[in-house]
C-alpha cells in the first residue's frame, strides 16, 4: 500500500559512496564547541562557566522552556570559554568551547540501566526530555514535543522515517542495518508514549539491505503490548519523499494542512536515528551527545559513514578520516537539495547534521541561467503545489505581500523546482529569499 504524493524529481542517488560502509566507531576529538541553540526553539542556557571542568554526557545548558533542549558536553575536560561562535546554519549562537586535558576518560558509563515497561509515558517523555533529544532528521525540532500532543488531537499512528530520500546520505540506511534491533525498541517507546497502537516504518526501494534487515528484526521483535501492529512500508524512491508531509500523503493518504503540523490529521513522524536516540536514552540513560553522520563527496580520500561526538570540529573530522585527494568546489552540511553550503570548515557537528558533502567542480556545476521558458516544469515538480514560477517573478520584483498571499510560505525549501527547471533559474534561492524578507 502506498499512495502518491503530488510533484516530486529523481536527482541520481550518487550513495554508493558510503553505502556499503559499516558506520566507523566514534572519533572522540580533542576539542568540542556546543552550540546552545542547535534545536527548534529558544536557546538552552549554560549551566557551567569558563575554567569548570566537565565530564562527557553531563548537562552543561539547561532547557529554557516547554520547545527548548538541553544540551550535554560530549567530550570531558575543561570549559575554555562560552562565546558566540559560527553554527553551520549560518547564525553565530552563544557556544560552550570544551578542550580535553588529555587524561579524562572519555566513555559513556551506563548511568541507570531501565525497563521501560515500568515507566509511565511522562516518565519517558521526561527522560527523551532531560537526553537533549531532537528530530534527527534534520529539523532538529525536540522530540519531547512532538510526543506530547495536546488532548483534542489524539495520535493513531507513528510512521518511522528511515526514507532517507536526499543524495549522497546513507547513515540512517547503515544504522537500519546494524542496529534494527535498538530502532524497534526506540519505535515501542514512542508507541507507549502516545498511546498509540499503529506504526509504518517507511524505507525507500533503493534500500533493500535496510528493508531485509529491518523485516528480519521485527519478526522477532514482540511488541508490547501485543495489540501494536507495525509493518514496513516500501516506497518508491523519489525525493522528496522522506519529508514529513509528503510522507504521510504517501503512506496515510492524509493531508497535513497548510500551516498545520502531522497530529492534525493524527501522527507522528519520527527519524529511525531519533528512535535509535530514544532506545540509548531510555534502556542506559545516555543523553544525546553523539550521532551517525555521513562524510562524502568525490574530494574526500575516503568517505565514510561514522559516528562523531556532537561539536566536533568538520576541520578535526576530515583530518581524522584522512583528507582530501582534491580541493573541494563547495561544502554543504546536509544532503545536496536542502543542505546549507559552508563558507568554512570552523564550524561544529550539531545535533541535526545528517552529513557533510565535499564536492568537486564537476559535481556542482551549474549551467548559466536564462529566462524562463514558462514550460511549467517546476509547478509539476512542487510538492507543495505551489507556482515557482510565478514566486519567482514576485520575489525578483520585490512584490513580497503577493508573494506571500501566493503561498510562498507553504514552500518548505526542497529545491525539486530548482533541480527541474530547464532554464537553470536558481528558484530555491528566490524562494529563501522571499521568505526572508516576508
Ligand atoms: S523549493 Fe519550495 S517552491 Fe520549490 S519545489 Fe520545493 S516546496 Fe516547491
Ligand atoms: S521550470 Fe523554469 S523555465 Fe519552466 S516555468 Fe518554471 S521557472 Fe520557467
Amino acid at each position: 500500500m502506498s499512495y502518491k504524493f503530488y510533484g516530486g524529481v529523481h536527482p541520481s542517488p550518487r550513495k554508493n559512496l558510503t553505502s556499503d560502509g559499516a558506520i566507523k566507531r566514534v572519533f572522540v576529538p580533542k576539542r568540542v564547541v556546543l552550540p546552545l541553540s542547535q534545536h527548534t526553539g529558544s536557546p538552552a542556557e549554560p549551566i557551567v562557566k569558563t575554567g569548570d571542568a566537565v565530564n562527557a554526557f553531563s548537562e552543561i545548558a539547561k532547557a529554557t522552556g516547554f520547545v527548548s533542549s538541553p544540551v550535554h558536553a560530549s567530550i570531558s575536560g575543561k570549559v575554555t570559554k562560552i562565546s558566540n561562535a559560527s553554527t553551520p546554519t549560518s547564525n553565530r549562537a552563544l557556544s560552550v568551547f570544551i578542550e580535553s586535558q588529555g587524561d579524562e576518560d572519555q566513555d559513556f558509563k551506563i548511568r541507570q540501566r531501565r525497563d521501560p515497561n515500568g515507566l509511565s509515558g511522562e516518565e519517558l517523555i521526561s527522560i527523551i526530555k532531560d537526553a537533549g533529544i531532537v528530530g534527527l532528521g534534520g529539523a532538529a525540532f525536540p522530540t519531547h514535543v512532538k510526543l506530547s500532543p495536546p488532548k483534542n488531537r489524539p495520535v493513531d499512528i507513528v510512521i518511522l522515517n528511515g526514507a532517507e530520500c536526499e543524495p549522497y546520505l546513507t547513515c540512517d540506511q547503515r544504522l537500519m542495518i546494524e542496529s534494527p534491533k535498538e530502532i524497534l525498541e526506540g519505535l515501542e517507546i514512542i508507541l507507549r508514549v502516545l498511546n498509540a497502537k499503529n506504526a509504518y516504518i517507511a524505507i525507500e526501494d533503493n534500500k533493500q539491505p535496510a528493508i531485509y534487515a529491518m523485516e528480519k528484526a521485527l519478526k522477532a521483535f514482540s511488541f508490547q503490548p501485543s495489540a501494536v501492529g507495525v509493518k514496513i512500508i516500501v516506497l518508491r524512491t523519489k525525493y522528496p519523499q522522506g519529508a514529513e508531509k509528503q510522507i504521510i500523503k504517501s503512506i496515510l493518504n492524509r493531508t497535513v494542512p497548510a500551516g498545520g503540523l502531522p497530529m492534525d490529521v493524527g501522527c507522528v513522524v519520527q527519524n529511525v536515528q531519533t528512535a535509535y536516540a530514544i532506545y540509548e536514552a531510555v534502556y542506559s540513560g545516555k543523553p544525546l551527545a553523539e550521532r551517525a553522520i555521513t562524510l562524502t563527496g568525490s574530494c574526500l580520500k575516503e568517505p565514510v559513514n561514522i559516528r562523531v561526538r556532537i561539536g566536533t570540529m568538520l576541520t578535526d573530522l576530515v583530518d581524522f578520516i584522512g583528507g582530501f585527494k582534491k580541493e573541494p568546489k563547495k561544502i554543504i552540511m546536509g544532503g545536496p537539495m536542502m543542505g546549507l553550503a559552508q563558507y568554512t570548515m570552523d564550524v561544529p557537528i550539531i545535533k541535526g547534521t545528517s552529513g557533510v558533502l565535499f564536492l568537486s567542480e564537476e559535481e556542482v556545476l551549474r549551467d548559466k541561467e536564462s529566462v524562463c521558458i514558462r514550460c511549467g516544469k517546476c509547478i509539476e515538480t512542487c510538492p507543495m503545489q505551489l507556482s515557482p514560477t510565478t514566486l519567482m517573478y514576485r520575489v525578483k520584483r520585490e512584490f513580497f505581500g503577493e508573494a506571500k498571499d501566493l503561498g510562498i510560505a507553504g514552500c518548505f525549501e526542497c529545491g525539486a523546482c530548482a533541480y527541474e527547471c530547464p532554464a537553470k533559474i536558481p528558484l530555491l534561492d528566490y524562494m529563501k529569499y522571499g521568505k526572508a524578507r516576508i
